[in-house]
């Protein structure tokens, strides 16, 4: 494989680039919208997902195409795949892509999640709410990230989120952590440690690794990870989101591609999330995902932008920039990982 085809040029694929340079191979990036990424691929194409022709030039440039973005729509994915391997395959996505069939399909697999109800529309919501009860919160069944088309029900009357829903039972969880998963081609699992994560106004904050959780929650959690990514015959990097409960662990949600809470292991691993994904979805042996320091994630968010020259200068600290422009309110600028220990 010489050239990585990546749909989505945001920071993630901009991330996935770099580590497939390291590797020697070069990548086509294929972004409907702004490409902070495009500065460091080979080429950039920039054009809506129903362009036909820029679908087909794209596709007979690769040779695998995998992805940063999972809501890739699916007649743009019909087209690639009659011309391309795309990895992780086509189930991941359409699992991953609606949170109700995801939710079915990890509750198959008999993994708990929380209570759940389809709300198809605003007038589905009252039954809903007397079948999951309250707390609960609403969310869009697709399209939804950084806590965007949710709506948290409490004891009020209810908002609607304006599109198809589900209804989730709210956890009260201890703690939320994710497994950053990979699965060659050949079948192989490997897992990073699990990190433990904060999230305020619905945006990753921190991750921070070793988790402090017991050995038995973090081992039933990779176990977790590596149930789905099998179930899938899945081939990449997948993240993991759970919540820590008395009851044991509830996947909360799963993500088809490299993750935001696997950001540490670019300080923590001799392989990173980046570079293991590159390896799996170009058919190369994964790499060593053992952890050699312990690591604290901080996502730089809007203004955070400000505090860069004091990252620059801290000790210890990798400091990583998108390289987006505007620092909007609520906009991932960057990260840092403070190697702890
Ligand atoms: P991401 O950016 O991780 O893709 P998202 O928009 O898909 O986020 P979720 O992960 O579903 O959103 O929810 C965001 C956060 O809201 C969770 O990390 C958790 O803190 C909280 N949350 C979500 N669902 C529940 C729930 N059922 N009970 C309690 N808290 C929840
Ligand atoms: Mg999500
Ligand atoms: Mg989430």
């Amino acid at each position: 494989i010489r050239t990585l085809g990546i749909l989505g040029g945001g920071q993630l694929g901009r991330m996935i680039s770099v580590a497939a340079s390291r590797l020697g191979l070069r990548c086509h990036i294929y972004e409907p919208g702004a490409a902070p990424a495009g500065d460091v691929a080979w080429r950039v194409t920039t054009a809506p997902y129903e362009d036909e022709a820029a679908l087909r030039a794209f596709a007979a440039s690769v040779d695998v195409i995998t992805y940063e973005f999972e809501n890739v729509p699916t007649s743009a994915l019909d087209l690639l795949e009659s011309l391309a391997p795309i990895r992780p395959n086509r189930r991941a996505l359409a699992v991953s892509q609606d949170r109700l069939t995801e939710k079915a399909f990890l509750n198959q697999i008999g993994l708990a999640t929380a209570p759940f109800a389809d709300v198809p529309d605003a007038g589905a919501l009252d039954a809903a709410i007397a079948e999951i009860g309250r707390p609960s919160i609403l969310k869009t069944r697709r399209m939804g990230y950084d806590g965007k088309g949710q709506v948290r029900i409490g004891d009020g009357p209810a908002d609607w989120t304006g599109a198809p829903s589900v209804l989730e039972g709210f956890i009260d969880f201890s703690a939320e952590i994710s497994v950053i998963v990979a699965r060659g081609a050949d079948g192989q699992v490997a897992a990073f440690d699990p990190g433990l994560n904060v999230h305020r106004d619905g945006i990753l904050r921190t991750t921070t690794v070793p988790c402090g959780l017991a050995g038995a929650v973090t081992t039933d959690a990779v176990l977790i990870a590596a149930r789905i990514v099998t179930a899938l015959d899945y081939v990449g990097v997948m993240g993991v989101e759970l919540f820590v409960t008395p009851q044991g662990l509830i996947v909360n949600e799963i993500a088809p591609r490299v993750h935001n809470s696997g950001h540490w292991t670019q300080a923590g691993c001799a392989v990173d999330q980046f570079e293991q994904h590159v390896r799996a979805v170009a058919g190369l042996p994964l790499g060593d995902g053992r952890r050699h320091a312990d690591v604290v994630m901080e996502n730089l968010i809007g203004a955070d932008m400000d505090r860069v020259p004091e990252l620059l200068a801290q000790p210890r600290t990798q400091v990583h920039l998108y390289g987006k422009g505007a620092a909007r309110p609520g906009r991932k600028m960057g990260h840092v990982n403070r190697i702890t220990g």
